[in-house]
């Protein structure tokens, strides 16, 4: 199981995510960044800074 939490990148959120792998992961943060932080498209330096900071769990 691995988790990431949404404040590593942006401060102040609490948002947290669970799943099985990078990219379970990966698509439940890009749907988070579309609805809650209104991102249009997620940048590759935002995916490179979210896989940095997955946890195992
Ligand atoms: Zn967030």
């Amino acid at each position: 199981m691995k988790s990431f939490s949404c404040g590593a990148v942006v401060p102040g959120c609490t948002a947290t995510f669970r799943g099985a792998d990078d990219g379970e992961i990966l698509a439940q943060v890009a749907h988070h960044a579309r609805h809650d932080h209104g991102l249009t498209e997620i940048p590759d330096e935002l995916v490179g800074a979210v896989r940095s900071h997955i946890r195992s769990a």
